[in-house]
């Protein structure tokens, strides 16, 4: 990686830490307890009324190197490609994860996911496109950002929250996620 690219890498985390939810938040009615669920291997998935399983599919284009590297997923198959992109995420940390479950819940839109942003920590989302939360370890995505790169870097905050036993700082965790993320988007 280029010097420049990785003091933007840096800079970015750390104007994405000040906004940064904290680990912790009072109430957890995030309103998904009625959303259509679907069950990968790694993660429970949770969709918003409207939202389809296909069309999130096709916004993650997960590429086919990354299903064959992995061993998961089909073109048209969302959990199992949830999964591959798991272990990819796994991979570019080379952080392995044995008998993880976290939770994905996909928002219909920006609107929804500000709206549980600010119930969950009572403070404005900032333009954040998607957000990991630690208390009931669930990553909070709105369909119109599911992006491999924008939930892959949410993904990275919950093996990195996962794999340490004493939590790295929350500006290193960034840079970690941020990492990814580049990772990720190199491959368009
Ligand atoms: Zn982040």
């Amino acid at each position: 990686m280029k010097r420049s690219c990785l003091l933007k890498i840096c800079l970015f985390a750390l104007a994405l830490s000040l906004t940064a939810p904290a680990f912790g938040a009072d109430d957890l009615d995030d309103g998904f307890d009625a959303a259509q669920q679907a069950n990968a291997e790694y993660f429970d998935l949770y969709l918003a009324p409207g939202i389809e399983q296909q069309s999130l599919n096709r916004a993650l284009n997960l590429p086919a190197s990354d299903r064959i590297l992995s061993g998961r997923g089909s073109s048209d198959e969302l959990t199992g490609n949830i999964d591959a992109l798991f272990l990819r995420v796994c991979s570019i940390l080379d952080m392995r994860l044995y008998n993880y479950k976290g939770s994905i819940k996909v928002c219909r839109d920006f609107n929804q996911l500000r709206s549980i942003y600010e119930r969950l920590f009572d403070k404005d989302l900032s333009g954040q496109k998607s957000f990991y939360v630690f208390s009931n370890n669930s990553i909070y995505i709105s369909a119109d950002s599911f992006k491999r790169e924008i939930l892959g870097h949410e993904i990275a905050h919950a093996i990195i929250s996962h794999y340490f036993v004493v939590l790295p700082p929350v500006k290193v965790q960034e840079v970690l996620a941020c990492y990814v993320e580049y990772q990720l988007r190199k491959g368009d």
